[in-house]
């Protein structure tokens, strides 16, 4: 029998180990942190408990497939619960936009904020189902491994007007101010800048609108739990605390692994869905393969970090959603900051996540979790020392959302902690401790992005958010769909 290895379990990581295992391939999966998940961790903090990424859980779909491989389904394992509205999106004037797939009420808040806009917004969400057809349902699984397959897609990428932003997408249908920030926020949620990010992009909205935002009970980990369970359900072996140290290579093949806890083992072939330059400069560093990729990829330009504070409160908020948005008073000017000058700005736009509101056993009972998530630049342009940096840093965040949104915030606070970019520099080893790893501009896009098979070493393979479709759960499930296809049939072979 095949025996392969999968370095990380991260959603990409998991899916592709699902899959593997699914087509009677012996898979291994290694993780170097004490639970699996990835960007997905999780924390269990005096009785509440704080998912440590990824809470929009999009396209279900994709996720019912991995159950569907051997005969299962996904309700067995975990239950999604559909979250309504999808975002409450709020500006410091007070204006309040619910923004859901419910059509009518989206067409009355677009009406009541700028009567002309209606019009314009079924137009945009017209280019948006087709970019979704075009960029997610036909490419968004399939691994773009040579530059012929880049220039089939040449024709619908020029038709869609690829070369264009998000935002200029977005302005060209929608005139009001706001609303313009409404519908082109999205690509933060995937690390893209919505005045340089590709308008394929403005796919997510028809997603959205098609398959609805979704949490599962218990958390995002649960998820990750259920994932875990069906991968070891299939006879899959799992190794966690277990960071891979090399990957063995010879001549132009992999021949296995080595962790640091000791362990190595053989494998016919090894996919990683640990950060693409540490995978490259780190794990490959003894093969010039690993040193010349690895310097190249350095070169490309990396997605921002994050800043993360989660809490939990002595109280209950009811009328705060499970989602919010807070954009503040600059929004082009702000995300100028971030992506380009590398300034920890005064101002903030904030991310507010409310698991309690959708399920109150995150945290003890009459009590609140939350987590808010400022984006931040990455090492490269804001080489902060974050460790000291943090507590005063995560101060001014609560003192605002305290002014803006949860009065009495200082007093009912019950336990704090943060995520820095230095944390996703140590813990996941991510390149510039950047949250998305590479920035989804179109020429880092598709065949420009990691190749889902390595070039050289042809039983080495990626997976996640550095490869092709690339960040976000749908995205790195998708890559797992790509990448899983190359190696069942080069396996065979
Ligand atoms: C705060 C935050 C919020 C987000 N919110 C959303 C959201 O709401 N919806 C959404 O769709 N997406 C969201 N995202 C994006 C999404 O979480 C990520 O794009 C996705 O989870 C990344 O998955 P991945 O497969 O690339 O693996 P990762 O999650 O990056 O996992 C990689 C794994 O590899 C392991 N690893 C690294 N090096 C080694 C090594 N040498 N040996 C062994 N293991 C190693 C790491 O420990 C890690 O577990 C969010 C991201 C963040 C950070």
């Amino acid at each position: 029998m095949r025996k392969v290895a999968v370095i990380g379990s991260g959603f990409g990581g998991l899916a592709l180990a699902i899959r593997l295992q699914s087509a009677g391939i012996e898979t291994t999966l290694i993780e170097k942190r004490d639970k699996p998940g990835g960007r997905a961790y999780v924390w269990h903090d005096e009785g509440f408990t704080f998912d440590a990424g990824p809470t929009v859980i999009t396209d279900p779909s994709c996720l019912e497939e991995l159950f569907a491989l051997s005969g299962r389904q996904l309700s067995d394992y975990v239950e999604l619960m559909p979250v309504a509205p999808f975002y409450r999106l709020m500006w410091e004037d007070g204006a309040v936009f619910d923004y859901s797939n419910d059509e009518r009420a989206l067409f009355e808040q677009i009406a009541r904020k700028s009567p002309a806009d209606v019009e314009g917004y079924k137009r945009f969400l017209g280019y948006s189902e087709n970019v979704f057809r075009e960029g997610y349902v036909k490419l968004g699984h399939e691994a773009f491994l040579d530059f012929r397959s880049m220039i089939e897609a040449a024709p619908q990428l020029v038709r869609y007007e690829a070369y264009r932003s998000v935002y200029a997408m977005v302005a060209r249908y929608i005139r009001d101010p706001q609303l313009r920030e409404a519908f082109s926020f999205h690509t933060l949620l995937v690390g893209g800048n919505p005045f340089k990010t590709s308008s394929i992009y403005a796919l997510i909205h028809a997603l959205e609108k098609k398959w609805g935002v979704w949490f599962p009970r218990g958390g995002t980990h649960a998820l990750v739990t259920g994932l875990m369970k069906l991968f070891t359900d299939l006879g899959g072996q799992v190794r966690l605390g277990s960071g891979v140290r090399t990957i063995k290579a010879e001549d132009e093949r992999v021949t296995g692994v080595a962790t640091d806890d000791g362990w190595s083992a053989a494998f016919d072939a090894v996919a990683s869905n640990g950060d693409i330059v540490h995978t490259y400069r780190d794990l490959l560093g003894a093969h010039p393969r690993g040193r010349k990729v690895g310097a190249s990829l350095q070169r490309k330009r990396f997605s921002p970090s994050l800043f993360v504070t989660y809490f939990g409160l002595k109280r209950q908020h009811p009328d705060i959603k499970h989602h919010s948005i807070l954009f503040g008073p600059r929004y082009k000017e702000l995300l100028e900051d971030i992506y380009t000058h590398g300034v920890v700005a005064d101002d903030f736009s904030l991310y507010l996540h409310h698991p309690t509101a959708t399920d109150p056993s995150l945290a003890p009972a009459g009590c609140s979790a939350f987590y808010v998530l400022s984006p931040v630049p990455h090492l490269g342009k804001a080489p902060l020392d974050w460790e000291s940096f943090a507590p005063q840093y995560a101060d001014r965040i609560l003192a605002y959302l305290g002014r803006r949104l949860i009065p009495g915030l200082r007093d009912d606070l019950v336990t704090l902690r943060t995520f820095t970019p230095q944390d996703f520099s140590t813990e996941l080893n991510a390149h510039l401790g950047s949250a998305f790893s590479l920035e989804p501009l179109l020429w880092q896009s598709a065949w420009f992005r990691t190749h889902n098979r390595d070039d050289v070493l042809s039983n080495l393979y990626f997976v996640g958010a550095g490869t092709h479709p690339g960040a976000g759960v749908p995205g790195v499930v998708g890559s797992a769909k790509a990448t899983a296809k190359l190696m069942i049939a080069d396996l065979a072979a």
